[in-house]
C-alpha cells in the first residue's frame, strides 16, 4: 500500500488533500497542531504536535513515505500577515518546520515531497499594476517580497531545492495563489478575502453595506480547493519540479469579487471602503509554465467556486446565530 504523510493535515489544503489521498486508497498519516476545524480528519493516523520540535518530527517521520506533503506554516489572511507584528514568529516557526522535515526527509527516505510555497514570494515590484501584474515563475528574482511570509517562503524553497541538488531528493513546489472554499477558515483575522466577503454578505441584510479594505480596485485571483489538491498531486507524482504556479488565472478587483458574491448570494449590498492591510496593488497566476510542462491547468470559474464557498459560509453563520 502507497504510504502518504500530510504536515499541515489539521488546516484547511491539508484536511481536503487527506480526504482525497483516502479516496484513492493510500495509508495516509497526518500530523498538525491541531484537528480540522470542521469536522474529523480522514486519516488513518493523525499525530497532534509542534513541528518546530525535532523530538516530535523524528515521531511524525519515522520512517520512508512514498509521498509527504510539507503544507504546515505559520499562515494567515492579510491581516495577519501584512501588519508586521506577526513577523518574528512567521519567520521562525514556518523555517523551523521545513528545516526538521527537510532534514529527516533526507535521513529517513522520501519518494516524492511537495512543499507549498506562496504567490507572496513574488517581487512586490513586479505587482503595482492592477491590471497587469507579473506573477511568471522566472520573475522571482532580483526578489522582494512584500511580506516576511513571503522571504520564507523562498527560503524554503530554496531549502528543498538544495536537498534536491545535494541528495537527490525528489521535490516538487507550487506557489499557491489564494486557495478558496468549504471548510476554510471564515472568521477570526486569519481568513483570506473570498472567505470575509461572503462572511460579511451572508450577515448583511439584503441592501447594507459591507467593509472592503483599500480601494477595492486591488486584484487578485483565487483557485477552488478541489483544482488546487488535483494540480498538487499532478506536480507531486510528475518528474519535474518546478517552481510552479498553482493558482487560477481569471484575475478579478476585490471590489468585482464583492460584486460576484452578492449576486450568487441574490443579495444586493452596498461597498464601504476603509483602510486596512491590502497587500501587493496587483496579483494573478502565469499559468503557461505549468501547461507547457505539466499539460495541466485550472479551469473551474471561480462563480462557481463561489457559489459552492458562499453556501457553506451562509450555514455556518445561520448555525452560529441560533448558538
Ligand atoms: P492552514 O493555516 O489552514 O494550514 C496550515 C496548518 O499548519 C495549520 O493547521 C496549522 O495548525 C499547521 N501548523 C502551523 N504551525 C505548526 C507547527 N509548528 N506544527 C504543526 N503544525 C503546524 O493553511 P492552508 O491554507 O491549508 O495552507 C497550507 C499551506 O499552503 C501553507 O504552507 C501555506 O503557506 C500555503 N499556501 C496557502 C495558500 C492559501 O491560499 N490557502 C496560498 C499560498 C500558500
Amino acid at each position: 500500500m502507497k504510504t502518504a504523510l500530510v504536515l499541515g493535515a489539521g488546516g484547511f489544503i491539508g484536511s481536503h488533500l487527506v480526504k482525497r489521498l483516502k479516496a484513492e486508497g493510500l495509508f495516509v498519516r497526518g500530523a498538525d497542531l491541531k484537528h480540522p476545524e470542521f469536522g474529523a480528519s480522514a486519516a488513518d493516523e493523525f499525530i497532534i504536535g509542534d513541528l518546530r520540535e525535532q523530538d516530535v518530527v523524528r515521531t511524525v517521520y519515522d520512517r520512508r513515505f512514498d509521498e509527504v506533503y510539507q503544507l504546515a506554516a505559520d499562515m494567515g489572511g492579510a491581516g495577519y500577515i501584512f501588519t508586521g507584528e506577526h513577523d518574528a514568529d512567521i519567520m521562525h516557526n514556518s523555517a523551523s518546520i521545513n528545516l526538521n522535515i527537510a532534514d529527516a526527509a533526507n535521513k529517513l527516505g522520501v519518494g516524492a515531497l511537495f512543499y507549498s510555497s506562496s504567490a507572496c514570494m513574488y517581487p512586490a515590484y513586479n505587482q503595482l499594476d492592477p491590471g497587469n501584474p507579473n506573477c511568471e515563475e522566472s520573475s522571482a528574482y532580483p526578489a522582494e517580497p512584500d511580506s516576511e511570509y513571503g522571504w520564507e517562503k523562498l527560503f524554503s524553497e530554496r531549502l528543498y531545492l538544495s536537498y534536491a541538488r545535494n541528495y537527490g531528493m525528489k521535490v516538487h513546489i507550487a506557489r499557491y495563489h489564494n486557495i478558496f472554499g468549504p471548510e476554510g477558515t471564515w472568521q477570526g483575522g486569519k481568513e483570506k478575502a473570498p472567505a470575509a466577503v461572503c462572511r460579511k454578505i451572508a450577515m448583511t441584510q439584503s441592501g447594507g453595506d459591507v467593509e472592503v479594505w483599500g480601494d477595492g480596485l486591488q486584484t487578485r485571483s483565487f483557485l477552488y480547493i478541489d483544482e488546487c489538491v488535483e494540480g498538487t498531486l499532478r506536480l507531486t507524482r510528475s518528474d519535474k519540479t518546478g517552481p510552479y504556479n498553482i493558482g487560477s488565472d481569471e484575475m478579478v478587483t476585490i471590489s468585482g469579487l464583492v460584486d460576484m458574491v452578492s449576486d450568487v448570494a441574490a443579495k444586493p449590498v452596498g461597498k464601504r471602503f476603509v483602510p486596512g492591510p491590502t497587500g501587493v496593488r496587483g496579483r494573478n497566476s502565469d499559468n503557461r509554465l505549468i501547461e507547457a510542462e505539466l499539460g495541466w491547468r485550472p479551469s473551474e470559474p471561480l462563480r462557481d467556486g463561489l457559489a459552492k464557498t458562499y453556501a457553506w459560509i451562509e450555514a455556518q453563520v445561520l448555525a452560529q446565530d441560533k448558538v
